[in-house]
């Protein structure tokens, strides 16, 4: 049976839980334990899949299929293992499961209650990742703020596993802020105070405070922390805003984090950390040769957890590119075809985004039809593919009416279209096309050759698709049609062969990005971007080279 961590938050959201919870797995890992982390949000969707970008963020899709909270995206990046359903559990999720048991009858004569039927569910869950011997320690990040209503039964269910877990098999760590008040020159414990009391009057104690800061806390402040929260100073621990949040992992590992943990749970056999991989990736991160400027378009642009994967898939392909990529935010309603030059002339790349429905999407064609006659990269994720094959149609083959069934059901060039298995359903929830699917690359493509291989498998989450009926046509024209789904012969990537990179794909490279792995077709986007800058002062036009 493993040991369990759990993470708590107080004072107040966006303290950063889930990359303290992230660093910390990624120091047991890089100590050579299997290390896991799993997410339970205390809201009532039964997953963030329905939830608007602008409420809650990037919906993460794993391997499995599962829409996910986005802190699952960083899990993955900092400990390049795949998640699954089983790492995201909601308060829906949760109540879902109970209300089923209720009316199939498992409970019959009894009162259901949020104590024992609630906790007991999530109890379940919480252990649930620990059986078997898959891994040594799995830590549980508790989303919300303690003294949140609705954060309560998690509290509650991490109070009885303090209490019925061996001593030695969990700990807890309460994540916190420490304001600095400029006006008094001062950083302000009480706070913290506050935030650990109310957490003991739920019936929790915290073995490790982590305090998020501004300014250095000195010992004196350690030990008042420590003093009134009940709590070893050694186990007060610094978080200081880092430049990068891959910088957290050894700021986390100089607070001897990790260590204390190990201590708690009585393991005594692990290794001194191995993280030269990480630390190459900080170092050309921290140090890079040149710089490009990609334009994100998107009608999400001004929300940045919106893009999380995609902006942190940068961060990764730039590292290995030894090249900073400065992302450029483009809203697409604001582009039109007379300001395309003044928007889009300064930039080395183009990516458009991901999306759903209609606003913005003139915009991006225009910006697409801006890369394809300039010779400007061009990446297309989802909807930016989507759009590509539309801009393709219409100024191309001369389809002018051509569209997207998604935003003009009545389109008489119905190019893209709802997938036929789709077509039936009528419930909005999980219902995507979702998760790992395989692909196979056309040899001798820009894919096959980005990838190195004729089989991958990416993620997904789409409901259209592009209309196989018009293969014939887009062929002809000169888009290649170089990956397809082996069973079902849907179209996963298309490309320009006489353009520099232009690229776009069905499916959603970004959610495969690690710091180990970037994903390839980001590392060789920024290339192609490079190349493009390093070119930028010659006059541009459609240029044949390729990678
Ligand atoms: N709205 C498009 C579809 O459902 C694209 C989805 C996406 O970009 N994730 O197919």
């Amino acid at each position: 049976m493993a040991k369990f961590i759990f993470v708590t938050g107080g004072v107040t959201s966006s303290l950063g839980k889930g990359i303290i919870a992230a660093s910390l797995a990624k120091l047991l890992q890089a100590r050579g334990l299997r290390a896991t982390i799993q997410k339970f949000d205390p809201y009532i969707n039964v997953d963030p899949g329905t939830l608007n970008p602008y409420e809650h963020g990037e919906c993460y899709v794993t391997d499995d299929g599962a829409e996910t909270d986005l802190d699952l995206g960083h899990y993955e990046r900092f400990l390049n293992i795949a998640t699954s359903q089983a790492n995201n559990v909601t308060t829906g999720r949760i109540y879902q499961t109970v209300i089923n048991k209720e009316r199939a009858g498992d409970y019959l004569g009894k009162t259901v209650q949020v104590v024992p039927h609630i906790t007991d569910e999530i109890k379940r869950r919480m252990l649930q990742l620990g059986e078997g011997d898959k891994y040594d320690i799995v830590i549980t990040e508790i989303g919300g703020t303690v003294g949140d209503i609705e954060s309560l039964p998690f509290i509650e269910a991490v109070r009885q596993l303090q209490w019925e877990l061996p001593e030695e098999d969990c700990l807890v760590v309460h994540l916190t802020l420490i304001p600095y008040l400029r006006a008094a020159k001062e950083l302000k414990t009480k706070p913290t105070q506050h935030s650990v009391r109310m957490l003991s009057q739920e019936g929790v104690h915290p073995d490790i405070i982590v305090c998020r800061t501004e300014k250095p806390l000195n010992f004196e402040l350690r030990r008042k922390i420590a003093l009134f929260c009940n709590v070893k100073t050694e186990a007060v621990i610094e978080a200081a805003d880092a430049p990068t949040i891959y910088e957290v992992p050894l700021a986390m590992m100089r607070e001897k984090l990790d260590l204390i943990c190990l201590k708690k749970l009585g393991i005594t056999q692990y290794n001194e950390p191995e993280l030269a991989r990480w630390k190459e990736f900080l170092d050309k991160l921290k140090y890079p040769k040149t710089s490009v400027s990609i334009g994100l378009i998107g009608k999400y642009v001004e929300l940045q957890d919106a893009y999380k994967s995609i902006l942190e898939a940068f961060v990764h392909a730039g590292a290995l590119n030894e090249c900073k990529v400065n992302v450029v935010n483009v809203h697409s309603e604001h582009i039109t075809p007379s300001n395309a030059h003044e928007k889009l002339g300064h930039l080395d790349g183009l990516l458009v985004a991901p999306g759903f429905g209609q606003r913005g999407i003139e915009g991006k064609i225009v910006a697409i039809q801006y890369a394809r006659e300039t010779g400007l990269p061009f990446f297309g994720i989802c909807l930016g593919m989507q759009m590509s094959v539309i801009e393709f149609a219409r100024n191309v083959i001369g389809l002018k009416k051509a569209h997207s069934t998604e935003m003009d059901p009545e389109t008489p060039e119905p190019v893209i279209d709802m997938m036929e298995e789709q077509k039936k359903i009528k419930a909005m929830g999980g219902t995507m096309r979702l998760g790992a699917y395989p692909c196979d690359l056309k040899e001798g493509s820009l894919a096959h050759r980005i990838y190195g291989s004729a089989h991958i498998s990416e993620r997904h989450r789409h409901r259209w698709e592009f209309n196989s009926a018009y293969a014939t046509q887009f062929e002809e024209a000169g888009m290649v049609l170089s990956g397809l789904n082996p069973e079902t012969g849907l179209v996963e990537v298309v490309e320009l062969p006489n353009h520099p990179f232009f690229i776009g794909v069905q499916y959603h490279p970004e959610l495969k990005s690690t710091v180990e792995a970037p994903a390839p077709l980001f590392v060789h986007f920024v290339a192609a971007a490079r190349r493009f800058a390093e070119r930028r002062e010659t006059p541009v036009g459609v240029k044949k080279e390729l990678i």
